[in-house]
């Protein structure tokens, strides 16, 4: 499956489920953009301030797996790149 991208407010989160390890990080870590019962499961626009936006970053970069990134709007690129 391609990686995809979520759009947000400030940034975008793109997810692989292929590298997914459903370790939950990011559900636990922040749940109100990260919530497997609801489609898409993925919302940045939870996200919509600066503090929460710096919150989301940092669970981004803390995915085990690599499967999440953070995608600044316009680049189409991780924001890692
Ligand atoms: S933190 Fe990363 S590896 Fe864990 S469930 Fe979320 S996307 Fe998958």
């Amino acid at each position: 499956m391609p990686r995809r991208t979520s759009a947000g407010p400030i940034i975008d989160v793109s997810f692989d489920a292929d590298l997914c390890r459903h370790a939950a990080v990011c559900v636990r870590g922040m749940p109100e953009v990260f919530d497997v019962s609801r489609r898409p499961w993925i919302d940045p626009g939870q996200a919509a301030t600066e503090d929460s936006t710096q919150a989301l970053r940092r669970v981004v970069g803390r995915c085990p797996s690599g499967a999440l990134d953070v995608v600044e709007p316009g680049t189409g690129r991780p924001a890692s790149v």
